[in-house]
């Protein structure tokens, strides 16, 4: 049977229509989790559900389920989704174009008044980005076990309000448990947020792997001084040797392989005055790699690097891990579908492995999951200008359709 064909004009609509909500004058979105406009989005996501014969459930967590019935009562559901929220200046397509391609799969079937075996949920996961509550992926990361439920209820953003009440407040506190559901699959489309589909004229991107993630602090220690006074021969200059060690680690980054991506983003210089030498200095290192081998090589080598520079310029040295990701490898059959779909709408496609995390990691511990990825303009994301165009929208979305609808099954 030839699949039907999903809407899209429809799906743009609705894509511009949702980008009104937090609107910035940059031209993105701004919609923190569990905030007035992530109510504002969530309520127009379930007015449209409900337009499209959805049932809706809502979890503990303010995780949103809406069902498209499947023949079978006993069927374990096929999963399509992502996030409606976004980074303080994010753009109008990360998450949100997952989700209403999974609601503009729902819509089709209606429009074609196809029945599938299996039900399909459309998902909104609570508070994929981590800006407002410091936990990315927290609906995701409960909902498949990852993350502790009430450890998360409790985190307070800047301003001390925690997940709980303002779950409560926007009134998501749903009655439903979070987890513990089977998952026939889950497909989740997103924009690829960077520039390698763009790159290589690809307008599908069969998502492999998601890398995993090494992130430590390094504290480095010397002896703070007269800046005018002490000779440069004779200094214990904490910064220099922690600049020293940011350019090894970056020569670093560019010569391992599998290649990997490094970032020091933070620095803090102590005691932080003009005319002090500085005493100490600590630096955080983000280090992403697809391949778990590669992490632990990637490791080992920072920390030679950084403690041979601090022996040679006489500096204390403490490297501390903050957090650990183990790389994914998705499903082999979901990866295979989506493939298989991209051949047969002649689609360009290749494989990539994603370089941010996702809803769809997390599930995958529980559950067969694939991900689709779709170029964005210059592979600019979490920013006011991020931009995918109407055809790559398309065309994602049909892959979407296909992979999900084969995994539902036609009746
Ligand atoms: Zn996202």
């Amino acid at each position: 049977m030839i699949y039907p064909t999903i809407q899209s004009e429809r799906l743009w609509r609705s894509l511009m229509e949702m980008a009104e909500i937090g609107q910035t004058s940059g031209g993105g979105v701004c919609r923190l989790a569990l905030t007035d406009e992530d109510l504002a989005a969530r309520e127009l996501f379930v007015k449209w559900c409900e337009d499209a014969r959805l049932t809706i459930r809502v979890d503990e967590l303010g995780n949103i389920f809406a069902r498209r019935a499947g023949s079978d009562l006993y069927a374990p559901p096929v999963m399509t989704g992502s996030h409606l929220d976004t980074q303080p200046l994010g753009g109008r397509f990360d998450g949100v174009y997952g989700v209403l391609a999974g609601l503009e799969v729902a819509r089709t079937l209606n429009d074609a008044k196809i029945e599938t075996t299996h039900p399909i949920d459309v998902v909104v996961w609570t508070n994929e980005e981590g800006s407002r509550f410091p936990a990315g992926c927290m609906g995701s990361a409960v909902f498949a076990g990852q993350r502790d439920l009430d450890v998360m209820l409790n985190l307070t953003d800047a301003d001390g309000y925690s997940v709980k009440d303002e779950l409560k407040r926007i009134g998501f506190d749903g009655p439903e448990k979070c987890g513990n559901v089977s998952i026939k699959a889950l497909y989740e489309a997103h924009i690829e947020q960077g520039p390698i589909l763009e790159n290589a004229s690809k307008t599908i991107g069969v998502v492999m792997s998601a890398q995993g993630l090494r992130c430590f602090w390094v504290h480095v220690s010397g002896i703070e001084g007269h800046a005018g006074t002490l000779p440069m021969d004779k200094r214990r200059d904490a910064f220099q040797g922690a600049a020293r060690m940011a350019v090894a680690i970056d020569n670093l980054a560019n010569t391992f392989v599998p290649h990997p991506v490094i970032t020091i983003g933070v620095v803090n210089v102590g005691p932080g005055s003009r005319s002090t030498i500085p005493g100490t200095t600590s630096f955080m290192i983000d280090c992403r790699c697809p391949d778990e081998q590669g992490l632990n090589e990637l490791e080992d080598e920072i920390k030679i690097i950084c403690k041979g520079i601090a022996k040679t310029r006489g500096l204390e040295i403490n490297i501390e891990m903050i957090s650990k990701i183990t790389p994914i490898t998705f499903n082999k059959d979901c990866i295979n579908s989506i493939r298989n779909a991209a051949e047969k709408r002649k689609l360009e496609h290749q494989d990539i492995s994603s370089g941010a995390g996702h809803d769809a990691c997390h599930v995958s511990f529980i559950a067969p999951v694939g991900m689709i990825f779709i170029p964005c303009e210059h592979g600019i994301s979490h920013n006011e200008t991020e931009y995918a165009s109407p055809s790559d929208i398309t065309a994602g979305a049909q892959v979407l359709f296909d992979v999900v609808v084969g995994a539902a099954k036609l009746e």
